[in-house]
């Protein structure tokens, strides 16, 4: 295996296009080493680390935020500024793996390995969260839930590395919430995650973007759970069907953490707990 420490990621993007056989971006390398030490080794390993600005967490001109695609978890959920403008996105991150994982793990890493049940990217989804991709082609921004294709594949092109994360800026009167469920109290992935971030109007809800994990292959936008809640001041009646538009979503598995049907019941159940997060974080955000 080689091993390349690029100065910059236009520099990445060149040593990607010059490899040849299975090449990799290492950013936490909590998913990355995991799958090297059971044999999955790739050819060519391009750290992404020694890049400057990769730790950095910026504010970015309209008010929203920049993150560096090798900032760990840990780094997120103390930083004061993201707690308050995205208390949802944090409590995400801040749910991957133990505090030794934490002190490596990225949600851009999170992201680009591209599981179902990854629990930053519904965050990600539901606070319109965007990255930018440099590679060959030049540079883009792309939605988050553009980025998963699939259980470990991505839509990223060959030699497309994702060079930074933004969140936009908080809406005035905006709250965001994750929760998931697992089998057992910490350290294990989630049978479904649910995100949901709103902005309100006194008591209506202006605007809703709620997101599920672990229901289909990837992450997905639920767009008739966000109607179910725009427009209302977070009633029974708008409960109900924001539990029932969220059963009802994705294609749920079968497997060892759960059944379809249970999947379908946790949306519903999580869908309802979040939302009410949200509207009261968004009720006490000025
Ligand atoms: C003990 C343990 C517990 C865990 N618990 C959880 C959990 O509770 N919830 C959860 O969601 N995950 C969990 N994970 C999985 C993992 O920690 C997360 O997915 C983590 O966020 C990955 O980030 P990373 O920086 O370590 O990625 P890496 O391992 O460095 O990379 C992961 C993948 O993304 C690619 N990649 C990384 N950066 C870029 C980039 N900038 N551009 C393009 N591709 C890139 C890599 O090439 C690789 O394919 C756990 C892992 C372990 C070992």
């Amino acid at each position: 295996m080689q091993y390349l420490k690029p100065a910059s990621f236009e520099e990445a993007v060149a040593m990607a296009g010059e490899a040849h056989g299975d090449v990799r971006f290492l950013a936490g390398g909590t998913d990355l080493l995991v799958r090297m030490r059971m044999g999955a080794v790739p050819d060519v390993l391009i750290d992404l680390k020694h890049i400057p600005g990769v730790y950095d967490i910026e504010r970015t001109e309209n008010g929203g935020w920049r993150i560096g695609v090798a900032v760990p978890g840990a780094e997120l959920t103390e930083h004061a500024g993201l707690r308050a403008d995205w208390p949802g996105v944090v409590e995400a991150v801040g749910l991957i793996g133990s505090t030794q994982v934490q002190g490596r793990a990225t949600p851009v890493g999170n992201l680009a390995n591209a599981s179902p049940a990854a629990d930053s990217v519904p965050a990600l989804i539901a606070a319109g969260a965007e990255v930018e991709v440099l590679g060959p082609g030049g540079r883009r921004r792309v939605a988050v839930g553009d980025i998963p294709a699939g259980p470990g594949r991505t839509r990223l092109a060959q030699g497309e590395v994702i060079s930074a994360l933004y969140l936009p800026p908080r809406a005035a009167h905006g709250g965001d919430a994750y929760q998931r469920f697992i089998p057992r109290t910490e350290m294990d992935i989630a049978v479904v995650g649910c995100a949901v971030s709103l902005s309100r109007d006194g008591n209506v809800i202006t605007e809703a973007r709620v997101a599920l994990g672990a229901m289909a292959p990837t992450a997905l936008m639920v767009e008739e759970a966000a109607s179910a809640l725009v427009g209302t001041t977070l009633g029974e009646e708008a409960l109900e069907a924001l539990s029932e538009a969220a059963s009802a979503a994705g294609r749920p598995i079968d497997d060892k953490r759960g059944t379809a049907k249970f999947r379908r019941h946790v949306a519903g159940v999580l869908a309802r707990r979040v939302a009410l997060v949200a509207y009261e974080r968004a009720g006490d955000a000025k």
